[in-house]
This record gives structure tokens, sequence and C-alpha cells, in this order.
């Protein structure tokens, strides 16, 4: 990591892209309209960013389909697509620190993570699908006789895909990456907090050799650029990333338009079950990183503690201790492990949380909105304790450092409580019985269940869940399925 000093020197000097990038180049949205991009650590305007709206998505879905359409990416092989991205990947790597600042300026988060997590694993997840794509395999059925069917998997043509903030860039990649090295062109909305870095990237691909028109990026408001592009009639699949009632409106656009597919990455609450016969420091220590990791602003976050009755108050205690050690901080600064809450509207929103923590639960460490500098954009990493089952802390996703623990008797209780929520993305269990690891572990219905560890994760795994956590998955050679469609091609001779 470098100094301060120096984040801070180069975050002064740079160059944000603040346009559409449509067919190849930098353009204004239609109406000249802007809209402010804010960094909420202080509660700057960093730049005046495009407001794209329904003329300049339908723009976007055009050169979209011209360019698949003509072939000029879809049917390139798949070896010469995986150059362009993997050369993509160089260019992220040398502009690596680029990135990062404009994700730490852009939403708020420490710079030691965009450096040393968000785009390392951008890159990381850009060249494992870039190198899985020359080595998938069509199949041949087994039908004998004078038949040869072959079961192909081809691009969809034209994908959406609308991302929200938290990671910025990584959000991006994930569904860039698949939907890109398939063949499809892209049209891709970023979050209206942070639509800096796609704009960078977008222009980084062009520079790697992803011809005009492959991908796009109409940066503006969910409500017009997002439904836009939801209910495009030429867009053939939309893939999503963000709250669950948003989700839910996607999935009406496109029953209102063109039957599109859509694939929805929604909403968490997830609990971390912690038993008696556990290594409680490990537990607690990736308990803390799970919850606070990111400000809290993760779908994944092991935000429901759920400990056996035995080991509740040890547990709190270290639960407490960990809080305390993180102080929200300048997020340029390397020693900064809590930066700022996205922007003050959502700052807002998990200050009334801790708020009705305070009324139903009992308060265990932090629990305020603090001022650094001069935003009040953070949050003090919050635990509550004996929180009751209806308190809205347990039942609603906060998406900020809020940990609410709660005490279970045996493996049913805590079953129950675990499956409590409408919610299905990830699950924790902490137990050296291998027995009972194994039996929880299916029985948890959810999309990713960690043991002995929090929120695992990798390009090799598929991420995403059930119930109204969404459904489609990202990442792993099954994120390609997303992206393709089987076709049969029959031949009798
Ligand atoms: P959000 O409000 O649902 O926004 C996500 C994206 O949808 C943004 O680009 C947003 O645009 C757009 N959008 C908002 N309203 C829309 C509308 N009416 N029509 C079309 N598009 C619309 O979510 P967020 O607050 O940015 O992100 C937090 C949520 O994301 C949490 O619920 C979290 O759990 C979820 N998340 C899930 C995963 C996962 O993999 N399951 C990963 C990360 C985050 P604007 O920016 O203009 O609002
Ligand atoms: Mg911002």
């Amino acid at each position: 990591m470098r100094s301060l000093a120096h984040y801070a020197g180069r975050a002064s000097s740079l160059f944000f892209r603040n346009q559409c990038w449509i067919g190849g180049r930098f353009v204004p949205a239609a109406s000249g309209r802007c809209f402010g991009s804010v960094n909420p650590a202080s509660g700057e305007v960093l730049t005046d960013v495009a407001r794209g709206g329904v003329e300049d998505i339908d723009r976007a879905v055009q050169a979209a389909r011209k360019a698949f359409d003509d072939g000029r990416w879809s049917r390139l092989t798949p070896a010469v697509r995986k150059d362009v991205l993997l050369r993509m990947v160089a260019l992220i790597r040398d502009n690596a620190e680029e990135f990062a600042l404009l994700d730490t300026l852009d939403m708020g988060k420490p710079i030691s993570e965009t450096v040393n997590v968000d785009v390392p694993g951008s890159i990381h997840f850009l060249q494992w699908h870039a190198e899985a794509i020359d080595k998938l395999y069509d199949e041949v059925a087994p039908t004998g006789g004078r038949d040869v069917a072959m079961i192909r998997r081809m691009p969809l043509g034209v994908v959406g895909a609308v991302v929200p903030w938290n990671f910025p860039l990584d959000m991006a990649i994930w569904k860039l990456a698949p939907a890109l090295a398939a063949g499809n062109s892209m049209v891709l909305k970023p979050a209206e907090q942070s639509p800096l870095s796609a704009l960078r990237l977008a222009e980084l691909a062009s520079e790697a050799g992803l011809p005009d028109g492959v991908l796009n990026v109409v940066p503006g408001f969910g409500e017009e650029v997002g439904q836009a592009l939801g209910r495009h009639p030429d867009v053939d699949c939309l893939v999503f990333t963000g709250s669950t009632d948003v989700g839910k409106l996607f999935m009406r656009y496109a029953g209102e338009s063109n039957m599109k597919q859509v694939w929805l990455e929604t909403g968490g609450k997830s609990p971390n079950l912690i038993f008696p016969d556990a290594d409680l420091d490990a537990g607690a220590d990736k308990a803390a990183f799970g919850i606070f990791f990111n400000q809290g602003e993760v779908c994944s976050a092991n935000s429901r503690m759920l400990v056996h009755e035995s080991v509740a108050d040890d547990m709190i205690e270290r639960m407490r201790v960990r809080a305390e050690a993180i102080v929200p901080g300048n997020p340029l600064d390397p020693q900064t492990r809590m930066g700022a809450m996205v922007d003050v509207r959502h700052t807002a929103r998990v200050a009334e949380f801790l708020a009705s923590g305070r009324e139903t639960a009992r308060l265990v460490a932090g629990g305020s909105r603090v001022t650094v500098g001069a935003s009040d954009a953070f949050i003090q990493p919050t635990v509550f304790a004996d929180v009751p089952s209806d308190a809205p802390i347990v039942r609603e996703e906060i998406f900020g450092p809020v940990l609410a623990i709660q005490t279970f008797r045996d493996e049913e209780e805590a079953l129950r409580l675990a499956h409590d929520t409408p919610y299905g993305l990830a699950a924790s269990v902490w137990t050296r019985d291998i027995s009972r690891a194994l039996d929880l572990s299916e029985r948890l219905n959810v999309g990713t269940v960690s043991v002995n560890t929090v929120d695992a994760l990798s390009a090799m795994t598929p991420f995403g869940g059930v119930k109204q956590s969404g459904f489609g998955r990202d990442l792993s050679l099954h994120s390609f399925d997303k992206y393709t469609a089987l076709k049969t091609v029959w031949i009798h001779y």
C-alpha cells in the first residue's frame, strides 16, 4: 500500500469519464442532461455524468444489436474472443490504482479494499471466464443410425445488465465477463452512485480490441435507464444485481414487453450459526469480517448471528471487542478499515435501523452515525443482542455494518430461525462436528453454505440465491448458462 498523501494526491488529479459510451465512443445524453457523481466521504461532486434516458438506451441497444448481427464479435472464434478479453485484463492491471481510486472516491469504500480486494478480484474473474471460453465443448446426442444431433451453446444476442453500487467494478465484471466471452453484445447500466469505473472500463475494452458496439454503458437513474433497458423489445436477456423490490420490477418489465429472460441476484439476510464446539475466536473474527467488510454493504453479509445459548455471552463479548476495534475513517487512508456509506440517503436509512434497534434490542457496540471530516455519511460498527424475532433489524436487509444476535437451544431451533426470512442467499455454520456440518449444509435452504468460514466465494463456484434472493448463478462455468441458449441441430443423412 502507498501513503494517504499519495492516494489523495492522485485522487485530486484524476480525469473522470462522464458521458455515455455507445457504439465505441463517448457521447452526451440525448437530452443533454447530467447528474452529479458524489464522493460520499467528502460530499463533493466528483463530476457531472450524462443522465441517460429512453433514447440513449435505444441507441445503445441498436448499436449492440448491429454488432451482434453482423458477427464482428459473436462469430469470432472463442479463442480470439479470449485473446481480446485477456488484453483487457492486462489493461485493467496496468491501470489498477486508477480503478481502485475511482471506486473508493465514488462510493466511499476503503482504498485498502479496492486495492487489495475489488480490483484484483475483478481482474481474476475476467481472466478466469476469458480463459474458460475456449475449453467448453458442445455435445452430440447418442442417436445412432443415420442421424447426428448436435446440442450447441449459442450466444443470446443483446444482454442488458443493471448493477448496484456496492462493488461497482466487480459487479460489472461478474456480468460482463461470461456474457462477452460467450459472444453476446451488452448494454450496461451502472448504479447512479458509482458510474465512473464502468465508463473507464468500457474505454479500456475498446483499447483492448473489443469491437465498437459490443459493450455499451449508459449511466443514469434506475427508473429511467434501468426501466428502459428492462422494457426494451430488442434486449434478449436482462441480468440484475440489486434489491429484491427492484428485481421484481424487472420480471414485470419483461412480462409487459418481450418476455426477455431475466436473471436476478437480489437481497439477503444471511445467518451465521455458531455451535458450542466451534473455534469461537476464529468464528468471531470471520463474523466481524462478514458483517463489517465494505461497511456491511454486501448482499451475502452474515447480518444475523444465531449462537447456542451456552456460548452466547462469550460470543457477544467477542463481537463487542471486534466491533469497537474498527473506527470509521477517511477511505483514502490505507489504515482505514471502515469507510463512508454510499450516500447520505442510505446513511439515514441505516441510522433509522439503529434507532429501531435501540428500541427493540440490547445495544452491545456502536450504534451511532458519525462525522469524519466534512461528511456525516459514516456509521459505527454496531452489534445488537437479545433481538426478538419480529424486530425490523433481524427481518429486513439493512445493508450496513449492523449485526443482530439471537440465541438458540438446539439444531432444530437454529434451523427454524435461520429460515425465518424471505431470503436464501447464504449461511454459515461453525462446528467441529462433521456430521452436524454435513447435515445442516444439506438442510439450509440457501445458495451457499460456508462451514467454518463466511462468505466463501471463488471464480470456480457458483454464486446466487434461492427464495427472494433471486435465481440464476454468477461465476463458475455455470454462469455461462445464463448467457447462452441450447440449440439442437439434427442432421439426417
Ligand atoms: P437497487 O436500488 O435495487 O439498485 C440496483 C440497480 O437497479 C441500480 O442500477 C439502480 O439504479 C437500478 N434501479 C433502481 N430502481 C429501478 C427501477 N425502478 N427500474 C429499473 N432499475 C432500477 O439496489 P442498490 O441499493 O443499488 O444495491 C443494494 C441491493 O443490492 C441490496 O439489496 C443487496 O442485497 C443487493 N445486492 C445483491 C447481490 C447479490 O449478488 N445477490 C450483490 C450485491 C448487491 P439507481 O442506481 O439509479 O438506483
Ligand atoms: Mg458516488
